[in-house]
């Protein structure tokens, strides 16, 4: 059913008004929006036009970059301030959908945008994040590319999005206005595991707005690489990813290491197993296999996707072997 109204906004107190209204849904890109409202998965009532509302800017200060929860994919990728900044942000936006989704889709509507599991995006089958409580369709059917970590009963399906690795590998903040006021989230705290409620797949409250993302700055994520693995080189979603940034001690010691995994969690996985097996440690291959494995461990795979603990094992290891070459 196609929605009833439309309103373009022009600032985000007139967002924020309209998108409280029951059945409203924020429109910006529209990549998954549009998408899923062709399928019937999605049939807001109302559409609220964000797209003019001034938060495109992208802006470094000493401490942060901060990019606007509007700036194109394909812009941010392209900006010289995030490539030096965070080369692994770049290089995620760069892995991301097509060229032609980049240039339409926004950061912050990639941070919310919905599961590939074929089963949410068929109306005539089971799926707890679609419908709550009529089951997971998944569990018994094709999931060879769903998630090994973070699954619970409810749901095993993977975070879909590329460029939310790094955010969550270097504590970035989203920032979030609602009718509350602005608030700060850290990113590893603003997606949700499928846990009792798997519909809710982030904290944002019905009608708040992300407006922004803050990356802090650190040598980390200045000596930074994305490594996505997937089917084919172009507009598909990872079979695992994996975001890495390390900082060597004088004495060559890994003074500091973050990492995060996409497409093998069901929400980007921050890989603190690894990272605290590795700090003050010295780089090498066979450190980084066993600081891997001890991430994969908590692994619970499907009889179908297994494989994805020896393939995001090897991304990660090859991650931190390209920033401590
Ligand atoms: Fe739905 Fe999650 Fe099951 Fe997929 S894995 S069918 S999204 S509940």
């Amino acid at each position: 059913m196609p929605p009833r109204s439309y309103e373009r906004v022009a600032d985000v107190a007139g967002a924020l008004a309209a998108g409280t209204v029951d059945g409203a849904a924020y429109y910006a890109g529209g990549t998954t929006l549009v998408d899923l409202m062709k399928l019937d998965v999605l049939t807001p009532q109302m559409i609220v036009d964000i797209n003019h509302l001034p938060l495109a800017t992208i802006a470094e200060a000493e401490d942060v970059l901060r990019l606007g929860a509007l700036a194109r994919m394909s812009d941010t990728a392209d900006d010289e301030r995030v490539r030096r900044f965070a080369p692994a942000v770049a290089q995620a936006l760069d892995a991301s959908a097509s060229g032609q989704l980049r240039n339409m889709a926004t950061l912050g509507g990639n941070l919310l945008q919905r599961t590939r599991c074929a089963y949410f995006r068929d109306v005539a089958t089971r799926c707890n994040k679609r419908v709550p409580g009529s089951g997971c369709d998944a569990r018994e059917g094709i999931n060879d590319e769903h998630a090994i970590l973070g699954t619970s009963e409810r749901c095993i399906a993977a975070h879909a999005s590329d460029f939310a690795v790094p955010l969550v590998a270097f504590d970035a903040r989203i920032e979030v206005e609602s009718a509350a006021g602005t608030q700060t989230v850290p990113a590893t705290a603003f997606f949700l595991e499928p846990v009792e409620h798997p519909n809710r797949e982030t904290n944002l409250e019905p009608g708040a707005l992300i407006t922004g993302i803050e990356i802090p700055r650190s040598a980390a994520a200045a000596n930074s690489t994305y490594i996505k693995v997937r089917d084919r080189s172009s507009y598909a979603f990872a079979l695992v990813s994996c975001a890495a940034g390390v900082e060597l001690a004088a004495d060559g010691t890994i003074a500091d290491v973050r990492i995060a995994l996409g497409g093998v969690g069901t929400v980007p996985w921050r890989a603190r197993k690894s990272e605290g097996a590795l700090r003050g440690k010295p780089p090498g291959g066979e450190a980084f296999a066993s600081a891997a494995r001890a991430e994969f461990a908590a692994a619970k795979p499907t009889l179908q996707n297994a494989y994805k603990i020896d393939l995001g094992i090897a991304a990660m290891v090859r991650a931190l072997e390209t920033v401590t070459a």
